[in-house]
């Protein structure tokens, strides 16, 4: 018998979460953003959910040509560009859409020798400060990708620091804009964020990611209620021990947690080395039997223990529920001081994984 913990990706709950995105930005395509090996879920595993969607974008070239391998014929969109010139061999391939932020990557564009010209979205900073042109040389950046050959289509993209907060996108939209200005072009500007909640600022493409495994862009559980996204991945396990502490007791590795009263404890079969965190504290939430309780004492490599006070009826071969429909992954992520994104991405490779 393997562990009891594993991994259960719901196929129905991306096809909803892509076709929550679509009505919301019903006039645009649909980038579905599936670096990180598809946010943890596993690329391969999520594609027949998403397959509905317009194109996808990631980062990996490893991962542009598993999704040509999986039978997807459509756009796929490099979101950091490529950075040795042999990458371009690569685009030009498997037929891939990539970001220009940077003039070394033009370059490279304009020495290299492709079968057909490469579609680009030409990337502004426009006040996230990571990558990307100026709005002051984005303008040159554009005159100089019309004018090389080896650039096919042209999409104006940009993204956002702050849609998911009080900030908003406002500001960027404006240097937007104003970088923007008589430019013709599809624009892509709409991450999750701006997916839900910037509706001014979907244009032609959008790209969201977390909101497509049913995840809240914000880390607030609360933020997506009435949205109709679901969590497309399950992290499950089940009881393996039960303890009964008595008053003053303490349970598992620093003795963090003293019981003040008879105490009954469940043993799960998750631990850091799985991915589930090991900073996450006394109360972090979870589920045992189907009632809800909370972790206590320190999570270790394999195993974390619970409290099972409110779970009269658990005992070994219980199931747990680490974060799904019933214990959402953003309130685990927030008991950490993170947010879903992570937990997602950390599941570990020793977890099994399966789709249904
Ligand atoms: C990751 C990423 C996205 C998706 O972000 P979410 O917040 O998960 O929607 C969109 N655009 C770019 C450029 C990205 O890198």
């Amino acid at each position: 018998m393997p562990r009891p913990l594993s991994a259960t990706i719901h196929t129905a709950a991306l096809a909803n979460n892509l076709a929550v995105a679509r009505r919301r930005a019903p006039n645009s395509k649909i980038w579905a953003v599936v670096k990180a090996n598809a946010y943890g879920h596993g690329l391969a595993r999520a594609f027949p959910g998403l397959r509905a969607t317009d194109g996808f974008g990631l980062l990996d070239l490893e991962e542009a040509a598993k999704l040509r391998e999986l039978g997807w014929a459509g756009p796929i969109l490099l979101l950091e560009g490529f950075f040795r010139p042999t990458d371009i061999d690569v685009i030009d391939r498997y037929s891939l859409t990539t970001v220009v932020h940077s003039d070394e990557q033009m370059r490279m564009l304009e020495m290299a020798r492709l079968s057909k010209p490469v579609n680009i979205q030409l990337k502004m900073n426009s006040g996230m400060n990571r990558l990307g042109y100026t709005p002051e040389k984005f303008r040159p950046a554009w005159e100089r990708a019309r004018a090389c050959a080896g650039i096919g289509q042209i999409t104006l993209m940009t993204h956002f620091s702050d849609a998911d907060s009080e900030r908003g996108v406002a500001e960027q939209v404006a240097t937007f804009e104003r970088g923007a200005q008589g430019i013709a072009g599809a624009r892509s500007l709409a991450n999750s964020a701006a997916t839900l909640w910037h509706p001014s600022t979907h244009f032609d493409w959008v790209r969201p990611g977390i909101i497509l495994y049913g995840a809240s862009p914000s880390g607030l559980t609360a933020a997506i209620e009435g949205t109709g996204l679901q969590p497309a991945m399950t992290l499950a396990s089940e009881l393996i021990a039960v303890q009964t502490l008595a008053e003053g007791q303490t349970i598992g590795y620093g003795s963090t947690f003293v019981a003040r009263k008879t105490t009954r404890i469940g043993v799960v079969a998750c631990g850091y080395a799985d991915g589930y965190p090991r900073v996450a504290p006394e109360g972090t939430p979870v589920m045992v039997d189907g009632v809800l309780t909370r972790i206590v004492g320190r999570v270790s490599m394999d195993m974390l223990t619970v409290d099972l006070t409110p779970c009269q009826n658990a005992g070994v071969g219980s199931r747990v529920e680490l974060w799904g429909a019933n214990v959402p992954i953003d309130d685990v992520a927030r008991a950490c001081g993170t947010i879903g994104y992570e937990l997602m991405c950390a599941v570990a490779q020793r977890v099994p994984v399966r789709a249904e």
